[in-house]
């Protein structure tokens, strides 16, 4: 184990070999806290992410295919293909950029 001298950054107080300060039980580890920082960011987004799913449009779309009317029922079909393909796009765009942030 490495044993240092580590200067809060929230107070200044130096603290020897601690993982929190002495003084305001800030996290003194920065690698750490960052770490913990970009993890809780990456729940935020994936909550976000929950929030967005548009379950009204999906739900539109699966009522059009049901539709007695032929024409109706095709046109319904294409925009659910492309619907699908869109959310399946846009799914793919935010993971790689999540998957970036976190590094
Ligand atoms: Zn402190």
């Amino acid at each position: 184990m490495n044993k240092s001298y580590i200067k809060c950054s929230e107070c200044g107080t130096v603290n020897y070999n601690n993982e929190y300060c002495s003084n305001c039980k800030a996290l003194l580890d920065v690698v750490l806290k960052r770490k913990l920082e970009s993890e809780s960011k990456l729940q935020k987004k994936i909550e976000q992410q929950k929030n967005i799913k548009p379950n009204k449009v999906e739900a539109f779309l699966k009522n059009g295919l049901e539709h007695s009317n032929l024409v109706i029922r095709f046109f319904f079909k294409t925009g659910y293909a492309i619907w699908l393909f869109f959310a399946v796009l846009v799914g793919g765009i935010i993971a790689l950029v999540t998957a970036a942030a976190a590094g």
